[in-house]
């Protein structure tokens, strides 16, 4: 058995990894959640699995040359992380953000492994993205990004290889152009990428997936508890996709939604944004392009500069922005002011401190990796329908959505229940694992 200890093992991934402190972070939260279930099951250990488990299968960078709109020659830098394919073609989004690097790119594809295993689809394990902003660009401009973006990365996927979707930064308009391109130089229609609009191979509720799957995953913790959403008020960070549709269904339950953010700072409205208030969000961030401070010019209230939503009093928080957006001190003053319940629609928003805060609190909380994968289970069945060559309704995939959050809920309850409180984080970390570790053995040394 080549490590004795989380310590040593940890050890060995930085001087592998040097200066990827995200995905060290990423590792570490699974490792430390799994590690008393290995030792009960040292056949693991013993094939060396950790280690096998957090190289990926394939890195790969890449030059993005573009012309912005005055002619000039800009570079940024691709990437897509190929990182386990045990159970199922690559899948996960790509991002596209200045703040892209290896780091994040691996923490994300990392969890994106157990976060697939969950949804109890055959999907792998992948991330990319780039450096690109698409912030201030024109529409222009952002197609001859994803043109040149996907000129190489095409040569890379494919329906039964590697299949992105987006994430940041990436959204139906950045899908269309990087899947017209695809179909350019491969002269082939298939399902490569998901996020797809209706009329070219889309899946209804795929918008929807990721926000109302975060918003299941907190009802269903909160049923365990003979409690629900309705009535309760929810706090939510970000305002982008998966921000705008944990709030239409927290309205749809019954909870009072008081807050969206953006980079720039977050509006708090203690009336509670109805239907018409998102409605001005949506178009606002998906049309408009604007900052969510215009939400409190137009609708008067208050708006907080350089500023994350968490010291508003609420009952439940959805974090739905970004990673480390809740740190140890967020987590204190979450919880000094009553909330009962934290659910991730964002990937590691609470640092590692956080959750432990959480954790010792008996807060409900729902780690990123279940919570939020409703939106690649989405994903995955989109790829089934276009296998097909057909749609299912609305209704059969919000169904379908629905029943997934269960199951996944249903998995953390199996193995991270003890003494009558459930610990999602390894619940969700060992029955991820197992799925794809077993494959992994049964596949022998590849
Ligand atoms: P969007 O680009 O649609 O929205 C992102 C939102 O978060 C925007 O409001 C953005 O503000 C804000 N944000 C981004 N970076 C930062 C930052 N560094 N600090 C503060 N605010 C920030 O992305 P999504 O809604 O798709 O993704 C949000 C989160 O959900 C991410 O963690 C993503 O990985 C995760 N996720 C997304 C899925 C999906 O299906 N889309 C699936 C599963 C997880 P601004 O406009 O100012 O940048």
């Amino acid at each position: 058995m080549k490590y004795q200890t989380i310590d040593q093992f940890l050890e060995n991934l930085k001087s592998r990894n040097p200066g990827e402190i995200e995905f060290h972070q990423a590792v570490y939260e699974v490792v430390d959640s799994i590690w008393d279930f290995l030792k009960d099951n040292t056949h693991y250990l013993h094939s060396n699995i950790l280690e096998r488990i957090t190289e990926p299968e394939r890195v790969l960078m890449f030059r993005v040359p573009w012309r912005n709109d005055n002619g000039d020659v800009e570079i940024n830098r691709g990437y897509r992380v190929e990182f386990n394919s045990a159970i199922g073609p690559y899948k996960g989004g790509l991002r596209f953000h200045p703040s892209v690097n290896l780091s994040i790119l691996k923490f994300l594809g990392f969890e994106q492994i157990f976060k697939n295993s969950l949804t109890t689809l055959p999907l792998g394990g992948g991330k990319g993205g780039s450096n690109f902003d698409p912030k201030g660009k024109s529409d222009n401009e952002v197609m001859s990004f994803c043109q040149s973006f996907m000129t190489e990365l095409s040569r890379h996927i494919g329906s039964d290889t590697d299949v992105p979707a987006g994430d940041i930064g990436v959204g139906g308009r950045e899908i269309g152009y990087m899947f017209g391109q695809y179909k350019r130089i491969r002269n082939e229609f298939t399902g490569v990428l998901t996020g797809k609009a209706l009329n070219w191979g889309g899946s209804l509720i795929r918008p929807e997936a990721t926000g109302y799957g975060c918003v299941y995953f907190a009802e269903e913790m909160l049923k365990n508890n003979n409690d629900s959403l309705d009535g309760k008020k929810v706090i939510i960070s970000g305002s982008g996709n998966v921000a705008q549709y944990a709030a239409e269904k927290v309205i749809e339950l019954g909870g009072k939604v008081l807050s969206f953010s953006d980079s720039s700072g977050t509006i708090y409205d203690p009336e509670g944004i109805n239907k018409e208030k998102l409605a001005f969000v949506m178009n606002l961030k998906n049309i408009q392009r604007g900052r969510i401070k215009e939400y409190s010019d137009k609708y008067n209230c208050e708006y907080y500069e350089n500023s994350r939503p968490w010291h508003i009093k609420c009952d439940i928080a959805l974090p739905c922005a970004t990673q480390n957006e809740i740190n140890e001190k967020d987590a204190k003053t979450l919880i000094k002011n009553g909330c009962i319940c934290v659910s991730e629609g964002a990937n590691m928003p609470s640092d590692a401190d956080a959750i432990n805060l959480f954790l010792s609190n008996k807060i409900l909380f729902g780690p990123g990796k279940a919570a939020n994968a409703g939106g690649v289970a989405v994903s995955g069945l989109e790829m089934s329908q276009n296998k097909m060559f057909l749609n299912w309704s609305r209704n059969e995939v919000d169904t379908k959505l629905q029943n997934i959050m269960k199951n996944i809920h249903g998995q953390c309850v199996e193995y991270g229940t003890n003494k009558k409180f459930t610990n999602y984080v390894k619940g969700a970390n060992i029955a991820g694992f197992i799925k794809v570790a077993d494959s992994m053995l049964d596949q022998g040394v590849v």
